[in-house]
């Protein structure tokens, strides 16, 4: 019962990937890819002698999916929520924005990866032993999910929500009053002692944010 969880930040907008390794079967999951998680975590991966079995994908935004290609295949599964597919799959039409704001980017980071489960609201999976519930928290973003382990009490939101903030709503398909109610209707309603993972930031929980986060109150 040996559960771990491993986080490296990464790339132009400090973006949290997850490594949760099961340290019996020595089977691991990513959750979000960010751009150096290939050379970063890869390395990681093979150092520690572990079978990686899946990427939990929280929503499509390029800072979370960029190197989820380069840990595709040998039967990694891949989840994510089918709202986002043009960023899974065609992430070239996203480039420019980026490109505009990150110097050094090429074409070339911006690589497709195919995702072989698509999950949505109430779907579960057994993934290292536990049981996984997807929640769609859109407002961010149209396709962010939130992964729920109960038995671990933890739960990764993505860009959802953070420790004393939210994700923003301006980006294209965001939008406040939906952020809103998928905090209040899909991330407060889980147990208060859930410690979150987010996308950005450092860990909290469901009891800390429905006392004190400014933006959404419960
Ligand atoms: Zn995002
Ligand atoms: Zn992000």
């Amino acid at each position: 019962m040996s559960f771990q969880i491993a986080r490296a930040t990464l790339g132009p907008y400090d973006t949290n990937a997850y490594l949760l390794i099961d340290g019996d079967t020595k089977h691991c999951a990513l959750v979000d890819t960010p751009p150096g998680a290939a050379e970063t975590l890869r390395p990681e991966i093979e150092r520690r002698g572990l079978t990686l079995d899946a990427l939990l994908l929280t929503h499509g935004h390029w800072d979370h999916i960029a190197d989820a290609h380069a840990f595709a295949g040998d039967g990694v599964k891949i989840y994510a929520h089918r709202a986002d597919i043009a960023c899974y799959e065609t992430p070239e039409r996203f480039a420019p924005w980026y490109m505009a704001s990150v110097p050094g980017l090429t074409e070339e980071d911006f690589q497709p990866v195919q995702v072989t489960d698509w999950v949505d609201e109430g779907d579960t999976f057994t993934l290292l032993g536990e049981t996984f519930e997807v929640r769609h928290v859109p407002g961010h973003c149209p396709g962010n999910v939130l992964f729920y382990c109960p038995q671990r009490e933890l739960a990764f939101p993505g860009d959802a929500i953070f420790a004393g903030s939210v994700g923003r709503s301006d980006l294209p398909g965001g939008d406040w009053k939906q952020l809103e109610t998928s905090i209040r209707g899909r991330i407060y309603t889980l147990p208060a002692p859930t410690v979150l993972y987010p996308g950005h930031g450092e860990p909290t929980s469901v009891r800390d944010e429905k006392e004190s986060n400014p933006y959404v109150r419960e």
